[in-house]
């Protein structure tokens, strides 16, 4: 049995950026993930830092903490924050008064905006639509949240944390009423480990109240699942959001070679079942296209869909439910964490911590906000033409991984899933969607005695199969001709299809 001062149950945003403040303060803690980090929301997310205009007018609170978040974020973590700015663009039909209410906000929190004649507007992002009226620039940003969390685990991980991924919490452990551990199995083996804990911190996102139950509780959640989809080129340099009140469709986001634009909103019961609407994916490419026109011929290479965690509420419409988060004590040493964004996880982490610290006694500031994070020195910056010096043996051209890469990723972590490498190097998260790729690094993973040939197999059917759910929605065009190569070079040159 393991023992260890606070266990983290969800390794999305929230559960690393709690373990990263835990570490600094000084407190020993444990993480578990069912899957690999940012695995949920986290990683399903549109990579958005968002400046707090998207609130400004609805919800001035998480505006202003994501404003505040947003300034942070810029300073302490710069290999995983693009600083790409943000445009809000009004196009014809577009209410004037929603503009005077979305430049009011934005004073009133604080968001510093610039209002651009369209010339201007088109100067900047030559791709937007050119009928457009005029554009307001806000400090929006682009941020990897995969490497935010790795980030973060980076402290964790130096100052003596503990960390399970892939290990799924089946069990709260209780005496006298108390949450005193967990029974985490591993999801390969099934083997069990049972680690105890003075507190239980539940940040499994749209899983809280899933997890609250094992401990005979209760966490009211709205379970909001939003779409998105994903060009093979980066069409724009800033983000572009669309100057209204938040509706399907109306934010784009440059990151790295692609962007990714988004999202829906849709009420759903199970996490666990989620898929993706074809009409999500002609809503999000017709309403992007619209800010974008090139967007309606350029390539989709796929879509995917995250759930969203938010505080239950009567309203019908998602996307009026704040943005806000929320602590609940549940009595018997298990806390929850729900709600915020990807751009307050850093908040977040301080107050759960901040309340940890006051249930153990302890005084010791938070000192997130000041530290870059751990770990940036071995990353390279953006844009992605400032990795190509120095690249030799490429494994994935999409993205510029090469072998060495993928060698120390899997050094590091002893992995045998080609997904754990892509979240670590972007490997296959290009346009050929890990066509070329994946049985390349599943041949460094073999020569590395770290799979059976068999083993392999089986690893690259898993991960195809799992990247043809998002691709599946995408079929047409170019993309369908590429997904048809893909095909013929897993059916018909490595007849993956006769392994069974
Ligand atoms: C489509 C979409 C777009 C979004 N875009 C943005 C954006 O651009 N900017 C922004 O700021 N926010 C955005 N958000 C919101 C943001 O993604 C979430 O608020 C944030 O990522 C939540 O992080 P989290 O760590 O709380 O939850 P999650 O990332 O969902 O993490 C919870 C983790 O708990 C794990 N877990 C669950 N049950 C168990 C168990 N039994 N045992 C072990 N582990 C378990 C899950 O596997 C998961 O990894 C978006 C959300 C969606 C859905």
């Amino acid at each position: 049995m393991i023992k260890t001062d606070v266990i983290i149950i969800g390794g999305g945003a929230t559960g690393c950026g709690i373990a990263r403040d835990l570490a600094l303060r000084g407190i020993p803690h444990c993480l578990i993930e069912k899957g690999d980090l940012a695995a949920g929301a986290t990683g399903a997310c549109h990579g958005l830092l968002h400046s707090g205009g998207r609130y400004a007018v609805s919800d001035p609170v998480a505006a202003k903490e994501c404003y505040d978040e947003n300034r942070i974020l810029r300073r302490i973590g710069e290999k995983c924050v693009e600083r790409t700015g943000g445009l809000f663009v009004r196009l014809p039909g577009d209410s004037k008064m929603f503009r005077e209410r979305f430049l009011r906000g934005c004073d009133d929190i604080g968001i510093p905006t610039e209002i651009l004649s369209s010339t201007r507007a088109l100067e900047l992002v030559p791709n937007l639509n050119p009928a457009l009226e005029e554009a307001i620039v806000v400090p929006d940003c682009s941020i990897d949240p995969f490497r935010l969390c790795l980030l973060n685990m980076k402290t964790s991980q130096i100052k003596g944390g503990l960390s399970f991924t892939r290990h799924r919490v089946v069990e709260i452990v209780r005496s006298h009423g108390r949450c005193i551990g967990v029974k985490a199995a591993d999801v390969y083996t099934g083997e069990i480990k049972e680690i105890h804990a003075n507190i239980l911190v539940n940040a499994s996102g749209a899983w809280t109240d899933r997890v609250a139950r094992l401990a005979g509780c209760e966490v009211p959640l709205t379970l909001s699942k939003g779409s998105l989809v994903i060009t093979n080129h980066r069409l724009t340099d800033m983000v572009i959001n669309r100057l209204r009140p938040a509706s399907d469709g109306d934010i784009i986001v440059p990151n790295e070679a692609v962007c990714l634009a988004g999202t829906t909103s849709l009420l759903v019961e199970d996490p666990d079942r989620i898929g993706i609407e074809p009409a999500e994916v002609d809503t999000i490419i017709g309403e992007a296209g619209r800010m974008i026109p090139h967007f309606n011929s350029t390539r989709i290479i796929r879509a995917f869909s995250g759930v969203r965690p938010l505080l239950k509420s009567q309203k019908l419409d998602s996307r009026e439910i704040s943005r806000g988060f929320q602590i609940i004590d549940h009595q018997n040493g298990l806390y929850s964490i729900v709600g915020g964004k990807l751009t307050t996880f850093r908040l977040m982490a301080e107050k759960m911590v901040d309340t940890i610290m006051a249930a153990f006694n302890l005084k010791r500031d938070c000192e997130t906000a000041e530290r870059p994070l751990d770990g940036q020195e071995e990353l390279s910056g953006y844009p992605l033409n400032k990795r190509l010096a120095d690249m030799k043996n490429i494994v994935c051209e999409c993205e510029l991984v090469t072998r060495g890469d993928v060698e120390r990723i899997i050094e590091q972590t002893g992995t045998r899933h080609v997904g754990d490498i892509s979240h670590r190097t972007r490997l296959g998260m290009g346009p050929c969607q890990g066509g070329f790729c994946t049985f390349r690094a599943l041949g460094i993973m073999h020569d590395m005695d770290i799979l059976t040939a068999e083993q392999s197999v089986q690893s690259l059917r898993e991960f195809l199969e799992r990247r043809f759910r998002g691709i599946r929605y995408a079929l047409w065009g170019d993309q369908l001709r590429e997904e048809q190569l893909v095909e013929y070079i897993y059916l018909g040159i490595l007849a993956l299809g006769k392994h069974s």
